[in-house]
């Protein structure tokens, strides 16, 4: 079952001479279940398609269904509600609230779903322990490092339980450690919990735990990795050169021909 889609999605900035288009005619499709890496190099487009698809930023062309409801067509009251519901995301800024800890952080979105009780309350305990912050539930933003703030965030986008998780670079300030942590939990939670998500990531390591890489250039797919050995391949490479590469540089060789995706 398809949890989320995008249909000639395109993202526009500016106009006239200022115009960007950073994202064009963009068409993809994201199961239940499956867990997405969304890769590129910086200015692909990455970070737009993933606010379009979280219904924070509207495309200028092309429609976003999570669902079965076209987010792009929603007023804003309606998305901000939608979103709230269906959509769990952590982007590069984390935006946690600085005056609560670590646990209110991620009870916040049970409260404004109207699910905070007790049953909750534990579960938000125990995805933080999960995600390696059980000694940090009373820490403040201001108290806790910049990885651990990424996985507070983390913990707030999937603590409602919505159909779609977003995550934009979750690893970016993590050792490589807790960056194969946080990554291989993130996939566990969304296999367990037949969540769709996608993950921007620039570090190619992290291609293991996910079911699809879709990699972007210049505002298109302009490659789509569904074999698990050309994945694993990809992986590896990068795990070999120790250390984030540069995702598309091109000199990552892979079998099969780059693939232009119309729907799944
Ligand atoms: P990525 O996340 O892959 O690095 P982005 O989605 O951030 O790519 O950016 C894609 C393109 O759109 C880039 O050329 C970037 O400069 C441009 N861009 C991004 N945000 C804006 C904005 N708010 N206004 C104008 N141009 C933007
Ligand atoms: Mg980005």
């Amino acid at each position: 079952m398809i949890a989320l889609e995008a249909l000639n999605v395109t993202k526009v900035y500016g106009t006239g001479v200022n115009a960007v288009t950073a994202v064009n005619d963009v068409s993809f499709g994201i199961r239940r279940g499956e867990f997405v890496a969304l890769v590129g190099p910086s200015g692909s487009g990455k970070t737009t398609m993933l606010a379009m698809l979280a219904g924070l930023l509207r495309p200028t062309h092309g429609q976003i269904v999570i669902a079965g409801q076209d987010v792009s067509k929603m007023s804003e009251a309606k998305r901000t509600r939608f979103r709230g519901q269906y959509i769990g995301f952590s982007f590069q800024a984390n935006n946690l609230v600085p005056f609560l800890n670590a646990l209110e952080n991620v009870e916040l979105m049970l409260r404004l779903n109207g699910k905070l009780n007790r049953a909750n309350k534990q579960r938000a305990s125990d995805l933080l322990e999960r995600l390696g912050l059980g000694d940090r539930l009373k820490n403040k933003p201001g108290q806790l490092s910049g990885g651990q703030q990424q996985r507070v965030a983390i913990a707030r986008a999937l603590i409602h339980e919505p159909e779609v998780v977003l995550a934009d670079e979750p690893t970016a300030s993590l050792d490589s450690e807790r960056a194969h942590q946080v990554v291989r939990t993130f996939a566990e939670l969304i296999h367990e919990q037949n969540r769709a998500g996608i993950m921007v990531t620039h570090d190619l390591r992290m291609c293991k735990y996910v079911d699809r890489v879709i990699q972007m250039s210049d505002g298109q797919i302009s490659r789509i990795i569904a074999d698990r050995a050309d994945i694993l391949r990809l992986a590896g490479m990068a795990e070999a050169a120790d250390g984030p590469m540069p995702s598309t540089n091109g000199k990552a060789t892979l079998a099969g021909e780059p693939v232009v995706l119309r729907g799944i």
